[in-house]
C-alpha cells in the first residue's frame, strides 16, 4: 500500500490533511462506488487504491463499498459477485460497510417530493428527442420546456402516477428546475427520474421509476457521511450539480467532490462498455481472459495483487490525464517474480536431440538451484539422458552470421550439463527436420570445457525420457496500436489477432507436474508463467505466460 511521507502528499491527501488539521473533519470516510455492469479493470483499481489507501492512513477512518445499482437494465448480480471477489483478492476489507444505492430508493423518492414541493422539480412530457433538442448546445442556450411551469399540485400528482405505474415508459420524466441557459449543460434541468418497467435484482418490482446517476450519487454520498467523494475528471462539470442537489435537500452531510485523472494504459481499452463488447463478440475468452486489463484477467494471467499495488502507487495521482505504458505494469511483476519464482527448464517447441556417443542406459543427474536470486530456495535434481529435447528455434541448419546457437558442426553448452556438437540432421520425406544427432564431450560434465576452450551459446534442454508434456499459452498485447481505435475509428479493427498462441506439446522438467495450481515459475530463457487455476487438471497443467523475461516490446517499437 502507498506509504506517503509528509513531504510528498498528493493533492488529494494535501486537502485531507488540511481538513483534519482545521477540524473540518475528525477522520475520513471514503468510498468506491462501482456500477455492477461489468468486471473491474485496472483503472478501477486506481480508484480503489486511492480510496482504500486513504482509509488505511487515517485513524478511525472508514471505507465504504457501494454498488451504484440504479440501472437494472445493464446490471447483473454476477457482476456484483465478481467485483467483490476482485476487491477481496486486492486485499480490500470493507467490513460492515457494504451498501447499495438501491438501499436509498425510498429516501431518494422522498427527497424528490421535497424538490417538487419547493418548486425545484417538475414532471416533463417532452420525449427524449425533444429534451435533447431543447437542451441547446455548448454555444447555444437551451429553452424552457412548455411543461416547466406546471403548478406544484399537478407535479405531485403526475409524479405519483409515474411511480404507481400508470404512465408509459418514455412519456414522462421528473426534472430538476435549475437553469436552461446555464453555460454548464449539466445544469440545464437535468432529468432525475425516468420510468423503467424493469425488475430490479434487489428491490424487485417495487419501483418502476429509477433515479438518475447524478441525483443518486451525491445523495448516497451524503447519506453515508462520506467526507471526500473522489472521482475521475469527467465528473468535474457535474460538480455544480452535485452541490446543487445537496444544497436544496435536508441531507445529513455535504461531502466534497474532488476529481483526479483516470488511469489510461496503452495497447488496451479500458471502458467497461468496450470490454463487454470484446467478451460478447468472443474476441476474448471472457472477462477473465488473461489478455484483458480486468482484475480477474490479470489474476488469471498470474499477476499478484502486490505487483498491482506497487504499480498503482508508482503512477501516483494527478489532475492531468495521461497514458501509462503497459510496460510499467509488466516491470513490477517481473521484478517481483525474479525474486520469488522457481526456475524450471521447459522446451516450448521441442526438437529431438540424440546424443550418439552417450551410452543407452547411462543417466546423469545434475543439481540446479531453484532460484539463483534466493539462496534459501534450495536445489533440485534434473536428469540427463541419451535422448533430449531442445527448442526448435535454437537450431538452424543453415544459420546466418552471429547465430550462436546450434547448427551442424557447432558446439554449444546444454545448460549445467555437457557440451555437445551437432553432426547430423535427420529429415522426413517432406524435408522437415525430425531430429538432430550430436556427440557430447564426456569431460565437460557441468557444462565447462576441460581445456578451457570458449563455447558460445547455452541452451536449455529436457530429458525425453523424463520430461512431461504441458500446455502453454503465450500472450501478446491484445491490440496492435498504442491507442486502439484512434486511427481506425473502431478499436475492434486494431485487435491483435495473434495475441494468443496455444502450445500443446511443450515439454517440462517432471517436477513441474507436482506443483500446486496457481504457482508461478520462471521458464529458463522464456519468462514467467502461472499454472492456470481453472484449466489445469491433475497431471496435465496449463501454463499462462505472465510476462517475458525482458521487455522485448520496447525494442520492436524502436525498430
Ligand atoms: P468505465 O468507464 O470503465 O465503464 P465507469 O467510471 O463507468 O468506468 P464505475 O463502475 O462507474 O465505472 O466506476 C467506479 C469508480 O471507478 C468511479 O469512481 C470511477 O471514477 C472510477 N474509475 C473508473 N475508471 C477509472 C480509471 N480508468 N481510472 C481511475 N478511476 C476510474
Ligand atoms: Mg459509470
Amino acid at each position: 500500500m502507498t506509504e506517503n511521507n509528509e513531504r510528498n502528499l498528493d493533492f488529494i491527501r494535501e486537502i485531507i490533511k488540511n481538513d483534519l488539521e482545521s477540524g473540518k473533519h475528525k477522520t475520513t470516510v471514503t468510498r468506491f462506488p462501482p456500477e455492477p455492469n461489468g468486471f473491474l479493470h485496472i483503472g478501477h483499481a486506481k480508484a480503489i487504491c486511492l480510496n482504500y489507501g486513504i482509509s488505511k492512513e487515517n485513524e478511525g477512518a472508514r471505507f465504504h463499498l457501494r454498488f451504484d445499482d440504479t440501472n437494472p437494465e445493464k446490471e447483473e448480480v454476477k457482476y456484483i459477485e465478481a467485483i467483490k471477489k476482485d476487491l477481496e483478492w486486492l486485499g480490500v476489507d470493507w467490513g460492515e460497510n457494504l451498501f447499495y444505492a438501491s438501499d436509498y430508493f425510498d429516501k431518494l423518492y422522498e427527497y424528490a417530493i421535497i424538490l417538487i414541493k419547493d418548486g425545484k422539480a417538475y414532471v416533463d412530457e417532452l420525449n427524449a428527442e425533444e429534451i435533447r433538442e431543447y437542451r441547446g448546445t455548448l454555444t447555444k442556450p437551451g429553452k424552457n420546456s412548455p411543461y416547466r411551469d406546471r403548478n406544484i399540485e399537478e407535479n405531485l400528482e403526475l409524479f405519483e402516477k409515474m411511480r404507481s405505474g400508470e404512465v408509459e415508459e418514455g412519456k414522462m420524466v421528473l426534472r430538476a428546475k435549475i437553469d436552461m441557459a446555464s453555460p454548464n449543460i449539466n445544469m440545464r434541468d437535468p432529468v432525475i427520474y425516468r420510468i423503467k418497467n424493469i425488475h430490479h435484482p434487489r428491490t424487485g418490482d417495487k419501483w418502476c421509476i429509477y433515479p438518475m446517476y447524478d441525483y443518486t450519487h451525491c445523495i448516497s454520498d451524503a447519506l453515508e457521511n462520506i467526507t471526500h467523494s473522489l472521482c475521475t475528471l469527467e465528473f468535474e462539470d457535474h460538480r455544480p450539480l452535485y452541490d446543487w442537489f445537496l444544497d436544496q435537500l435536508p441531507v445529513p452531510s455535504h461531502p466534497r467532490q474532488i476529481e483526479f485523472a483516470r488511469l489510461n494504459l496503452n495497447y488496451t481499452v479500458m471502458s467497461k462498455r468496450h470490454l463487454l463488447k470484446l467478451v460478447e463478440e468472443n474476441h476474448v475468452d471472457g472477462w477473465d481472459d488473461p489478455r484483458m486489463p480486468t482484475i480477474s484477467g490479470l489474476r488469471r494471467r498470474g499477476y499478484t495483487s502486490a505487483s498491482i499495488w506497487e504499480f498503482l502507487s508508482q503512477i501516483g495521482l494527478a489532475k492531468v490525464v495521461s497514458t501509462v505504458d503497459i510496460g510499467l505494469l509488466e516491470y513490477f511483476i517481473r521484478q517481483e517474480l525474479n525474486k520469488t519464482s522457481d526456475r524450471v527448464l521447459v522446451v516450448l517447441d521441442p526438437l529431438k536431440v540424440v546424443i550418439t556417443n552417450y551410452p543407452d542406459d547411462k543417466e546423469d543427474e545434475f543439481e540446479l538451484p531453484n532460484n539463483p536470486e534466493d539462496e534459501n530456495a534450495g536445489t533440485r535434481k534434473v536428469k540427463f539422458t541419451k535422448e533430449l529435447y531442445i527448442e526448435r528455434g535454437d537450431f538452424m541448419e543453415d544459420p546466418p552470421k552471429k547465430f550462436f546457437r546450434l547448427f551442424p558442426g557447432k558446439e554449444v553448452r546444454l545448460k549445467s550439463a555437457y557440451l555437445v556438437r551437432c553432426n547430423d540432421v535427420i529429415k522426413d520425406d517432406n524435408g522437415n527436420i525430425t531430429e538432430i544427432h550430436c556427440t557430447y564431450d564426456p569431460d565437460s560434465k557441468g557444462g565447462s570445457a576441460p581445456d578451457g576452450r570458449k563455447v558460445k551459446g547455452t541452451l536449455h534442454w529436457v530429458s525425453a525420457k523424463y520430461g512431461k508434456k504441458i500446455e502453454v499459452r503465450m500472450f501478446d498485447r491484445l491490440f496492435n496500436v498504442e491507442n486502439p481505435g484512434k486511427e481506425t475509428g473502431d478499436y475492434i479493427d486494431d485487435l491483435n489477432r495473434d495475441s494468443k498462441k496455444v502450445l500443446k506439446n511443450s515439454i517440462a522438467e517432471p517436477g513441474i507436474l507436482e506443483a500446486e495450481k496457481g504457482k508461478r515459475f520462471q521458464f529458463f530463457r522464456h519468462g514467467y508463467f502461472f499454472s492456470d487455476p481453472i484449466d489445469s487438471t491433475e497431471g496435465s497443467p496449463v501454463f499462462n505466460q505472465i510476462v517475458s523475461l525482458k521487455d522485448t516490446w520496447e525494442k520492436v517499437k524502436k525498430k
